[in-house]
């Protein structure tokens, strides 16, 4: 980063503070040539690294959409799936994660989808968690039993 004022290639950090949402980096800094001081802004991107190895932003619309349809006739409102999907991103960024691997996001919406409705989670905790018998749907309720 060149100093804006006389193009020194180096400066110093003097201060950084994270937005509060967790998206951004703002550095105060110091150009060591002319000590004039400027502000710097660096976004924070969150990406989903697939099981292929490829890399996507992570998108809350994706999480809708997945989400969504474990919801199907359940009246689940739109909001409702707006702020869990919300709660991932805030989950995700807040622990510091540049990267997230697609299951760990899977995995993520599972508890805060059991809050919201119990069958929407039996469905997809059976994709994601890799149900394959009416065993493993049985322990799982059995486990929602304990909780409520
Ligand atoms: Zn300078």
């Amino acid at each position: 980063m060149n100093c804006p004022f006389c193009r020194h290639p180096d400066s110093r950090v003097v201060d950084s503070r994270t937005a509060e949402d967790g998206t951004a980096i703002r550095r105060r800094r110091q150009c060591p040539a002319c000590e004039r001081r400027f502000t710097t802004v660096e976004q924070l991107t969150l990406a989903v690294v697939k099981r292929s190895g490829a890399t996507e932003p992570f998108s809350r619309d994706k999480v809708v959409t997945g989400v969504r349809k474990a919801c199907q006739g359940r009246g689940v409102d739109e909001d409702a799936l707006a702020r869990l999907a919300q709660r991932i991103e805030e989950r995700f960024r807040g622990a510091g994660c540049a990267e997230i691997p697609s299951n760990e996001v899977g995995l993520a919406i599972l508890e805060p989808l059991r809050e919201l409705d119990e069958v929407a989670y039996l469905r997809f905790a059976s994709v994601y968690r890799g149900f394959d018998s009416l065993a493993d749907f049985e322990a799982e309720i059995a486990a929602l039993r304990e909780v409520s």
